[in-house]
């Protein structure tokens, strides 16, 4: 299984990742997600391909949605009304937002068994391939 090795991540309430030393990353990111979300409830009921797309795009949308209100400015709140500092804020703004894609993503993949990290790595060493602007494309 290859190495792992703890990361530090520096946020407000702290935390940490194992990150696999030969890039399986996204892969123990999966394996959390869906304990989150199993923990939440979000396995209890059956749900379609469509249902996990439809999800993946609200969150597409929030991310536009917070950049068109904020830019890219983190929102979160971190006192309450009365200046009390909020021990779990909820993050807000679109590198909040942009989180929640990747968390739908990789519950998506994980869903539909689809081995994102061997996905993203062929797909990106094709993308090299494919020259400027990938033959002309506008944007
Ligand atoms: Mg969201």
């Amino acid at each position: 299984m290859g190495e792992y090795e703890e990361v530090r991540v520096e946020h407000d309430f702290g935390g940490k990742i194992r990150v696999h030393t030969d890039g399986g990353a996204l892969e123990h990111m999966a394996e959390e997600v869906k304990q989150v979300n199993v923990d939440n409830g979000w396995f209890d009921d059956s749900r379609t391909f469509g249902d996990d797309i439809a999800l993946l795009h609200s969150e597409v949308s929030e991310m536009l949605e917070a950049f068109r209100d904020f830019g890219v400015s983190d929102m979160t709140e971190k006192v309450d009304e009365e200046g009390d500092v909020i021990q779990i804020p909820k993050p807000e703004g679109v590198g909040a937002e942009a989180a929640d894609v990747l968390v739908r993503l990789l519950d998506t993949c994980h869903r539909y068994d689809i081995d994102l990290f061997t996905e993203w790595r062929r797909k990106l060493d094709y993308n090299k391939t494919r020259g400027h602007k990938h033959g002309g494309k506008r944007l």
